[in-house]
């Protein structure tokens, strides 16, 4: 399993903002939440290790913007970079075997990035980001006298992410412990155990936000970037069975049937659907997450009620719906009649003119469960602006 710790714990001192640097936003998301949301999509688990007195506030930044859908640790930091790694590596659980340490000041990382480092660890246990030097280095004495001017082609400046298999990145520590040593990355640790460290191509735009003057480069980096359009689409699918003895309400109307929809709720088929697609337009899960069917509070709740509650939770992070379209299918009863009132529903609930939302039947012709009058089954399309 792959993990990744990020470092947040510095003070930020050097950024002179008043507060830990990771906390600071970049086009309104803190740096700490995009750091997380590069390697969202690469990683099993995440640690992130902060001071005490940040960890409440980088957990809440975290949770609140989504940013990371495994599992996430806050641990502790140390008095050194170092000793936050090795914090960040005991915080590991067993199944981590391999991981990679990545600054939380780097949040410009890219995801191409990230994999070529990952790469590397499984064909030769290490990868670490680097870059060409693009500035000739030169060696100098204390008082800025040089001594040398290393051959610029066999130069590389190191960044992060810097992967490694779990257990060669522990010895190195351990080993750095016994003599005493620190490093100012962890690969330098790797290397005096004398193992090969295994330099990955990295990213110019893997700054790591140190000065104000980094924050202005990286506003102006992600400006580059062609603005992510502020409208979004989302799908949703369900299916409830049709049983006696339970009442048959779609989109909030109770229809007249010998059947009905057996759920934990209502079973309102059609308007799962739909939360579905407005959860997942906006990136927030789905109702299983939000509604679990194991809490005893929404045992035969209206599903109008918990759709009020998604279209809060909407606003809360800043979107709304623009249009819906569900499509229920269903062998029997004939729906038509009762359209009108379903779109008028949910039209209500999403604060919409009717002409914004749509309600269609469609039978199978008989075919499949639908067909069959074992369930009922529903998807919904929408879209959803950000405001
Ligand atoms: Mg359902």
């Amino acid at each position: 399993m792959w993990y990744v710790i990020l470092l947040a714990g510095g003070s930020g001192a050097r950024m002179g903002a008043g507060c830990n640097k990771v906390l600071l936003e970049l086009q309104g998301e803190p740096v700490i939440c995009r750091a997380a949301r590069a390697f969202s999509g690469v990683v099993d688990g995440m640690v992130v290790v902060a001071r005490k007195e940040d960890q409440q506030a980088i957990q809440a930044a975290l949770e609140a913007s989504h940013a990371f859908a495994g599992k996430l640790h806050v641990v502790t930091g140390g008095a050194t970079r170092q000793d936050s790694v090795w914090n960040g590596l005991q915080a590991l659980p067993a199944d981590a075997d391999k991981v990679l340490i990545h600054d939380g000041a780097r949040c410009l990382v890219d995801e191409a990035t990230i994999r070529r480092a990952m790469e590397a660890v499984e064909r030769c246990g290490s990868g670490v980001a680097a870059i060409q030097a693009v500035d000739t280095i030169k060696q100098v004495d204390e008082s800025w006298q040089v001594t040398g001017t290393p051959d610029r082609a066999t130069l590389r400046a190191v960044q992060t992410p810097q992967a490694f298999t779990v257990d060669l990145i522990r010895r190195a520590h351990l080993s750095a412990q016994a003599e005493g040593f620190q490093g100012t990355d962890d690969a330098s640790l790797v290397e005096r155990l004398g193992q090969s460290v295994q330099l990955t191509e990295g990213s110019r735009r893997n700054i790591k936000l140190t000065t104000p003057e980094d924050i202005a480069m990286a506003e102006a980096m992600l400006q580059e970037l062609p603005a992510l359009p502020s409208l979004r689409v989302g799908q949703g699918y369900d299916v409830h069975r049709l049983v006696e003895g339970r009442d048959l309400i779609l989109c909030g109307v109770n229809i007249p049937h010998t059947l009905g929809l057996l759920g934990h709720s209502d079973a309102d088929v059609a308007l799962h659907a739909l939360m579905d697609a407005m959860l997942g337009a906006t990136a927030l899960g789905d109702i299983g997450k939000h509604f679990p069917d194991t809490d005893e509070r929404y045992r035969g709740i209206s599903s109008m009620k918990l759709l009020e509650h998604v279209v809060a939770l909407l606003a809360e992070n800043h979107h709304r719906v623009t249009n819906a379209d569900v499509t229920i299918v269903a062998q029997k009863p004939k729906l038509l009649p009762h359209i009108p009132q379903m779109r008028q529903n949910v039209a209500d609930a999403l604060g919409l003119p009717l002409n914004r939302v749509n309600v269609k039947a469609t039978t199978t012709e008989r075919l499949a469960f639908e067909g069959r009058e074992e369930g009922i089954s529903a998807q919904a399309v929408c879209m959803v602006q950000d405001i």
